[in-house]
Parts: structure tokens; C-alpha cells; sequence
């Protein structure tokens, strides 16, 4: 294997490399974004993918045809290396770019790809995904959200819960019954919903963290145009399938826990153990380097569903494995944290004692939610054994 870059590689990182030293993250600082409050996160967050828009850095794998840069493999990991270095903030529109965006390139009608592409990149548009229900998460098929047709429009009844960002989205996309009879998994169709449509309300949920990011959404009839209908209506499963094998892989390959793995061992760098430093430790020493070479590991197993992606393909069950093997990472981090730090990792966001002014704090509340969300680490390897392996079932 040849693992040097070639010319237009080295040219592709000068050029990103370039453009992020002259336009940094506006009013962003990495070492206190956790400390603002989910308001003022969400602005820098969307205010920075506009930024990248402009420069044409947003979705840079994407087609061209759909505003992306067409980029290869490895300029992908070129891109992700260098938004690492740099600990860039993540993008506003992640229910777009990750979910609906590359599900509508698969499966959407010209007009729809014509019509919602465009503003996703741009960040005009936000998007939140309402599949999960109070009776269906995990057997997220089981859901009761019915559409019965009328005319032109569908109207929609019913709830969903924990919709992330629902309360910043002007677009949802949504899992709803249309044939009560059939079986479960073939009864369902996928819609495009307008969130400002009369009939939905949206009541913020607060977490552990004390912020309130996801949502209860109720619908009472809420009028859906029928072109808003992705795949065939009672087919919406496996549109929803590929939404989801989409938002899996992308836990693979995100540059996060890269950075903090850095920022742990910078950390390590600072506090003692029994009168040294705790990086002079040979067993904090060996668990960094563990942590690291995982990280590294996810992180070209995630270029590997790239690969197929690039191919035209959606990812595949495999993504399960990215990202079931990143959120359980992400977690023995921040434990390890917790007791590298011993008492002070409690002292919460903003107290002056707090390492990082209480970082390690928020991230020990805030990390679970990576092994839920998505889809959790039992789905996850009940995937993994049924569809990547294959293995009987007893
Ligand atoms: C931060 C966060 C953001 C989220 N954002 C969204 C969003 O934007 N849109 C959305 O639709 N949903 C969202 N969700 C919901 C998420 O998809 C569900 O929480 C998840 O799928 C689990 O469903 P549940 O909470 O109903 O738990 P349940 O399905 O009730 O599961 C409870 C427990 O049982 C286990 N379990 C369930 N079934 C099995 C099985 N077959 N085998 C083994 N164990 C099993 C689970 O692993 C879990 O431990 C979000 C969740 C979180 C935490």
C-alpha cells in the first residue's frame, strides 16, 4: 500500500488548511463552547456551516450536482484531519446534511432533490427526524402516527418524542401509519413535513445537562401535500432504513472523539497522581494510547462506509458497527476522566476549581446519549449478529 498523499491530496489539505487559518468560527473558542448555553451553541454552530457554505465546504463528498465537491476518500479524511486540528465546531444542520439530504439522494423525485438539497448545505432550511414515539423507539415500526389521504394531503394525527432540534427545525422527516391492516414494517410512508404547518406543536424536553435540545411534537391534523411523499407511500420502511444506516455510519467517522481523546490527554498532561504527573503513570500512559488507537481504528472503519457511499451505495448494516464501537469509546473516555480527576470532575460547567472550568462535568451527563440516540448499543449488535454476521438465531 502506497500511504503517502499525492500532490493533489497535499494541495486539497494547503487549500482547507489555508482557508480555516483566514476564517476561523466566528466568535467561537473551543475551550469554553461547552460552558454557552444551547441557544448560543446552536447560533456558532449555524453561523459557522453558513461560513463553510460560502467556501464550498459543506458536504464536500456530495455529488456536485447536488453542491457538493465530489471528494474522494481520502480528501474526506484530509477534511476531517484538519476540522480536528483546528477543533472545529460541529454543523448546525445535522438532521439535514446526515439524514434527509442523503436519503432524499437516493430515494427523493427530481423536484424534491431540486426543492430541499440546496437550502440543507446552506443551513437555510434545518431538519429534525420524527421517527421515534412513547410507545416506539428501539421497534421504532410499531409507531401509531397515522396519515390518512384527503385530496391532495395527507393528515397527520398522533405524537413523537425526543425529535432532536425540533424546536430550531423548519423541516421534519416523518414516519407515519398509512395502512393500518398490513403488517407492521409495510405500512408506513415517509414524509416531508414543514414545521410551521397549522397543527404541530412542540414542547422542549430538559435533559440531565439542563439543556433542552429534543422535543415532545404533537400533530392534530396537520395537512401534508402528497408531493411530499419519499419512495412509494406504504414503503417508507426502507426509505426509513437507509435514513438510518446514513445517521449510523456518520458516528464512525466523526472527528469529536478524536479531539476528545486529545484533550484527555492534555488534561493528563496537568494533574498529578501520588506526586507526578499522571502522563509519567505507565497505566493512564497505556490507556491513552488505547483510546487513541481505537479511535483510529473507528475512524478507518468509517472511511471504509464512505468508500461505499462514494460507489452510490447507502452504507449498509455495517455502519452499526462505527457506530456502536464510537459511542461505547466515547463513554470509557469520559469514565476514565471522571476518575483521572478523581472529586473535581464533579465540580459543574463555570466553578472556578472545575478542571477545564467544569468540561469533564458535563461531558460524564452528557455522553450516554450517544449510545442511545441512533439507536442503542443492544440494537446495535442484535444488527450486527443478524445482518453483518449473520449469525442463527436461537
Ligand atoms: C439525545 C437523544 C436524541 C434523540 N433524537 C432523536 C430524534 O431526533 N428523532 C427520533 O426519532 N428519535 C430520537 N431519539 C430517540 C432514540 O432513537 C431512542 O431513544 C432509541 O431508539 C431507544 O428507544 P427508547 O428510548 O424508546 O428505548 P426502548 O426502545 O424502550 O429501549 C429500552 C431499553 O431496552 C433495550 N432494548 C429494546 N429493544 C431491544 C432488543 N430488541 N434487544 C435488546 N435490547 C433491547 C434498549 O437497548 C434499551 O436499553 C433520541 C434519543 C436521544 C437519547
Amino acid at each position: 500500500m502506497d500511504f503517502d498523499y499525492t500532490p493533489q491530496e497535499e494541495a486539497f489539505r494547503q487549500q482547507l488548511r489555508s482557508w480555516l487559518a483566514a476564517n476561523p468560527p466566528e466568535g467561537y473558542d473551543p475551550d469554553t463552547f461547552e460552558q454557552l448555553d444551547e441557544d448560543a451553541r446552536f447560533d456558532i454552530q449555524l453561523q459557522w456551516q453558513k461560513q463553510l457554505y460560502k467556501a464550498g465546504w459543506v458536504g464536500i463528498h456530495w455529488p456536485k450536482e447536488y453542491g457538493g465537491r465530489g471528494a474522494t476518500v481520502i480528501e474526506q479524511m484530509i477534511y476531517q484531519q484538519e476540522m480536528a486540528r483546528v477543533r472545529a465546531p460541529g454543523l448546525a444542520n445535522f438532521g439535514g446534511i446526515s439524514l434527509a439530504g442523503p436519503t432524499l439522494m437516493h430515494w427523493g423525485t427530481e423536484e424534491q432533490k431540486q426543492r430541499y438539497i440546496p437550502k440543507i448545505l446552506s443551513a437555510e432550511e434545518i431538519w429534525c427526524q420524527g421517527y421515534s414515539e412513547p410507545g416506539a423507539g428501539s421497534d421504532v415500526a410499531s409507531l401509531q402516527t397515522r396519515a390518512v389521504e384527503e385530496g391532495d394531503y395527507f393528515v397527520v394525527n398522533g405524537q413523537k418524542v425526543w425529535t432532536s432540534y425540533a424546536h430550531k427545525a423548519d423541516y421534519c422527516i416523518l414516519l407515519t401509519r398509512t395502512d393500518s391492516h398490513a403488517p407492521k414494517h409495510k405500512g408506513i410512508s415517509y414524509l416531508l413535513v414543514d414545521m410551521r404547518t397549522p397543527g404541530i406543536t412542540v414542547r422542549p424536553l430538559q435533559q440531565l445537562t439542563g439543556d433542552a435540545d429534543f422535543n415532545e411534537v404533537f400533530f392534530e391534523d396537520v395537512r401534508v401535500p402528497k408531493a411530499n411523499l419519499v419512495g412509494e407511500k406504504n414503503q417508507g420502511w426502507q426509505v426509513a432504513v437507509t435514513t438510518l444506516m446514513f445517521e449510523r455510519a456518520n458516528f464512525g467517522i466523526t472527528h469529536q472523539i478524536e479531539a476528545y481523546i486529545r484533550r484527555l490527554a492534555e488534561v493528563a498532561g496537568r494533574v498529578q497522581i501520588d506526586s507526578h504527573l499522571a502522563t509519567e503513570d505507565s497505566v493512564v500512559r497505556q490507556k491513552l494510547a488505547q483510546f487513541y488507537i481505537e479511535a483510529q481504528a473507528i475512524k478507518y472503519n468509517g472511511l471504509r462506509q464512505l468508500t461505499k457511499q462514494l460507489r452510490g451505495g447507502p452504507p449498509g448494516p455495517e455502519g452499526s458497527i462505527g457506530k456502536l464501537a464510537a459511542s461505547e469509546l466515547n463513554l470509557r473516555v469520559v469514565h476514565f476522566a471522571t476518575e483521572l480527576l478523581g472529586p473535581y470532575s464533579q465540580l459543574a460547567l463555570g466553578e472556578e476549581r472545575g478542571i477545564d472550568e467544569g468540561y469533564w462535568s458535563r461531558r460524564a451527563l452528557s455522553t450516554r446519549l450517544f449510545t442511545i440516540a441512533a439507536g442503542t448499543s443492544e440494537v446495535m449488535r442484535n444488527i450486527i449478529g443478524d445482518r453483518v454476521l449473520e449469525l442463527p438465531k436461537g
